[in-house]
């Protein structure tokens, strides 16, 4: 077994952290409660990452990305991550949002989406939670009909981060059968008639997803993404990586709440004494690095099999999992560490305690994380057996 990171993936996580020590995290207090930051700063921190040759460095090379693989896109983000500004974890500065969905367009949908997402001049966002139920999204209600060389879209989603700021929309819509069939991906330009925001979602994490309402909306045939029917598959890709995804962005968020716990208990004197020499603080600090290290390992063996072309779907989901339920406890002892400056707005640490709890719930719930692991291994599918395939 081969626990060595490559040169190169250890050059590129050396610069990301400089370049978030040095030009992110001075951004931190002013935008750590706000979902997103002015266009301005956005444009300038793509300028800057542009001429640094980290922009879309995850994505590939044929696309104009760096081409670093998942691997290097888990380091990457992690030090990404240590920095608590929303637009930052969404990661518009490094590389944009887009998920898997628009490789699989034809060339006139590349050309018209995927490219001008890659440059960094268009924004998308991804349309599959209904009011309905997120944890099932196959039962859902939006529907769209034929007529002649145009779709008719009718219903609503919800919780879409980014809808205000999306110049299309990655859709998914029943056009038939029931279940997983007939679910079809559209890709739907702002402004189109029928098509319009609704509700903002004021939330306990500084995420403001929108629900997005079609009402008789036009869509040509020619902004299909795939085959008529076959959209899951196109969103079981985006949800698997995702929750990969998870991972570095809980251990990042982790990491730096473990640091923050550590320098505060060397530095706080109680009874005496500094914290860092009771027990109890560093039963408290032991655990929070165990938990930290167990996570990164998951996640970068779940890194290592999407590299390479093997099934990750099981690894994806333990990783979202344990990662995210490993940041809520490490986020949670440091503010106890911290005592009461640690529920202070002064630090982020209660902002990243909220944050954390949420993603307890987006992307998948814990609960349908554990129902997919429970689902592989009683179909006879077990981690274990193929921890080296
Ligand atoms: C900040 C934020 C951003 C989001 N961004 C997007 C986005 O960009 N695009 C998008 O499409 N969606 C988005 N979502 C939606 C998100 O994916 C869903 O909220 C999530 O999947 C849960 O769905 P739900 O809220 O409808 O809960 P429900 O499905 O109603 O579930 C409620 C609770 O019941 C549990 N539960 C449900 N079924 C079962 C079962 N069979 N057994 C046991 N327990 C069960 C769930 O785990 C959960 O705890 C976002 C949500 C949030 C909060």
């Amino acid at each position: 077994m081969d626990f060595l990171i490559p040169e190169e993936l250890k050059q590129l996580r050396e610069s990301a952290r400089r370049f978030v020590t040095e030009e992110l995290l001075p951004l931190e207090p002013e935008y750590a409660d706000k979902h997103d930051i002015p266009d301005d700063i956005r444009a300038r921190l793509q300028a800057r990452t542009k001429e640094l040759g980290f922009w879309a460095f995850d994505l590939p090379e044929e696309y104009g990305g760096g081409g670093v693989g998942v691997l290097g896109m888990c380091l990457v983000f992690e030090e990404l991550a240590q920095c608590n500004v929303p637009a930052f974890r969404a990661p518009s500065v490094f590389t944009p949002f887009l998920g898997p969905v628009l490789f699989h367009g034809n060339a006139e949908q590349k050309e018209k989406y995927l490219q001008p997402v890659i440059r960094g001049d268009k924004r998308t966002c991804f349309a599959l939670t209904e009011a309905s139920g997120g944890s099932d999204p196959t039962r859902m209600a939006t529907r769209a009909v034929a007529d002649g060389d145009e779709w008719v879209i009718n219903g609503s989603k919800i919780f879409i981060t980014h809808a205000d700021k999306a110049d299309f929309v990655q859709l998914f819509a029943r056009t038939g059968g029931n279940g997983r069939e007939g679910i079809t991906c559209f890709l739907i330009d702002k402004g189109t008639p029928g098509m319009r925001l609704g509700q903002k979602f004021e939330l306990m994490s500084p995420d403001r997803p929108w629900e997005l309402v079609f009402d008789n909306a036009r869509v040509p045939a020619s902004h299909i993404v795939g085959e008529v029917g076959r959209g899951w598959d196109l969103a079981r890709e985006f949800l698997g990586m995702g929750r990969l995804i998870h991972g570095p962005k809980a251990i990042g968020r982790a990491q730096r709440a473990l640091k923050l716990a550590v320098d505060w208990a060397n530095q706080r004197n109680t009874f005496g004494a500094p914290l860092a020499s009771r027990q109890a603080i560093q039963w408290m600090i032991a655990d929070s690095e165990v938990e930290l290290h167990a996570a990164r390992l998951m996640t970068y063996h779940t890194a290592w099999k999407a590299d390479r072309g093997l099934p990750y779907h099981m690894e994806a989901a333990m990783v979202k999992l344990r990662c995210d339920e490993m940041m809520m406890k490490v986020v949670d002892r440091a503010i106890q560490i911290h005592g009461g400056m640690g529920l202070s707005r002064e630090l982020p640490l209660e902002v990243m305690f909220r944050d954390a709890r949420s993603r307890l719930i987006t992307e998948g719930s814990q609960e349908m994380q554990r129902m997919i692991i429970a689902s592989e291994l009683l179909s006879g599918r077990s981690a274990i057996d193929r921890i080296g395939d």
